[in-house]
């Protein structure tokens, strides 16, 4: 029988997991297995209550190769879901390769100890999963995962030659907090307070964090102020389309968001290196006396665990997502054409569905859908692959049976 193992019980995991029961017969099996196996047996109870499928459950240390082979030598999943975190690639990735099996992330590697996030660490296992007959397929969440698709969709159907591309990210939703992110806040800071990068005629350019900025409007949402960020899927696009002249991505952030951010930052709170800290002791000596004990902690990981978890946010959420690429260049007839395809989410219907919202929501089901066509054999291909490398179009007939309906304006104003 297929079997599908999932790894993480976090926001994007719990989506997915949802979305493998909705299509279980596909699937066969599913395996859930975390660092805590509490929070993957929740997550289990809950997708029997809402969906009527059996899910087991498993403990794992996913920074462990030893403990990922086991895990996988003992379930032989067709296919591995790392839905944990960008630092557990390469471990998930070798483990694959020791025990026999496929591979589907949603981020890229990330080391611990540096901001700083590339394929190449990724790319070096190209080799390895080509010889094992085995299939990577990397970057399945939304951006990096639906934007790339939507590029691929645009140079199959509508473009002879892609010559500018803009990803632009928008999140109006209001989920009543202070601050709060929307996805795993180590991670989410990371990516945001790094330099901007983007590629022009051949190269890549560097700004200041934030520093390049402008109002773009969004689909049923309005104007919003979009901000330049170095995002992941620029690096493989342009690889992909060597036709592109410039690829940029932009983000929305709110005033308040960027205060805070700013904040955070010139306090010390997004530092990643560890800080020596003397606390005291939970438990009195018997003497009566109070003990110390010296600790050392990375101000941003206790930063992550006094703010609000993301996988709490759903609940209020209201506003929608809207994500999408805008694309300039030559169409199949030979003139130039504008082309502008994205999505729009609403939290509050992600959060009735899986419980997660629309942030969560928008990485698990395209994760969810990559995993499914490898099981029905429609990306399946050797080696390590961007998902651009693969067919977009049953990716973009599933986008909109799983709840992330697409839209298009041709020969628009793309305000870029
Ligand atoms: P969460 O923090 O909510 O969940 C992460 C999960 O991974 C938790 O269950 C955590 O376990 C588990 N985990 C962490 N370390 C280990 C480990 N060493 N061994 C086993 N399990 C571990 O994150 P999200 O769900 O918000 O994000 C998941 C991934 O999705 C991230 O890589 C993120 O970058 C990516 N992402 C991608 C997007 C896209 O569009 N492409 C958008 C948003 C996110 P525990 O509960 O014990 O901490």
């Amino acid at each position: 029988m297929a079997k599908v193992l999932i790894i993480g019980a976090g926001g994007v995991a719990t989506v997915a997991a949802h979305k493998v029961a909705q299509n279980i017969d596909v699937f066969g099996e599913m395996v859930i297995a975390s660092r805590t196996k509490s929070k993957c047996d929740a997550l289990a109870a809950d997708i029997l209550r809402r969906e009527g499928v059996t899910a087991r459950t498993a403990q794992v240390d996913a920074d462990s190769v030893e403990q990922l082979v086991a895990l996988f030598s003992a379930e032989k999943p067709d296919i591995v879901m790392n839905l944990a975190l960008p630092y557990q690639d390469l471990t998930i990735m070798e483990a694959c390769l020791q025990a026999g099996c496929n591979y589907l992330d949603t981020a890229n590697y990330e080391p611990k100890d540096e901001a700083h996030f590339e394929y190449s660490w990724q790319w070096a296992f190209r080799e390895r999963f080509e010889q094992a007959g085995l299939t990577a397929i990397l970057g399945c969440g939304f951006d990096p995962g639906v934007t790339s698709l939507f590029t691929a969709y645009a140079a199959k159907h509508h473009f002879s030659e892609i010559q500018y591309l803009d990803i632009v990210d928008c999140n109006a939703g209001n989920h009543h907090k202070a601050f709060a992110t929307n996805f795993n806040p180590e991670i989410n800071i990371r990516e945001i307070t790094q330099k901007g990068l983007y590629w022009e005629d051949g190269k890549w350019i560097e700004t200041e964090p934030m520093e390049i900025h402008q109002p773009l409007t969004y689909p049923g949402i309005g104007p919003k102020e979009s901000y330049l960020l170095h995002h992941e899927e620029i690096e493989s696009l342009v690889i992909n389309y060597p036709t592109i002249r410039r690829a940029r991505f932009w983000m929305t952030f709110g005033q308040q968001y960027l205060t805070y951010l700013d904040v955070i930052q010139n306090i010390g709170m997004s530092r990643i290196d560890e800080v020596e800290y003397e606390a005291p002791l939970a438990d009195e000596a018997a003497d009566g006396k109070q003990k110390s004990v010296k600790v050392k902690i990375v101000p941003l990981q206790f930063l992550k665990a006094v703010l609000p978890n993301p996988q709490d946010l759903g609940q209020n959420y209201d506003g929608e997502t809207s994500i999408g690429c805008r694309i300039r260049g030559i169409g199949k007839d030979g003139a130039e054409h504008t082309y502008y395809v994205y999505n729009n989410c609403s939290h509050q219907a992600a959060f009735e569905e899986t419980g997660m919202q629309g942030v969560s929501y928008t990485t698990g089901v395209p994760a969810m859908i990559g995993a499914k066509l490898f099981m029905q054999g429609l990306w399946k291909k050797s080696g390590v692959h961007n998902v651009e490398e693969f067919d977009p179009d049953p990716f973009m007939e599933q986008l909109n049976v799983q709840g992330l309906p697409w839209h298009e304006i041709h020969d628009g104003d793309l305000e870029l």
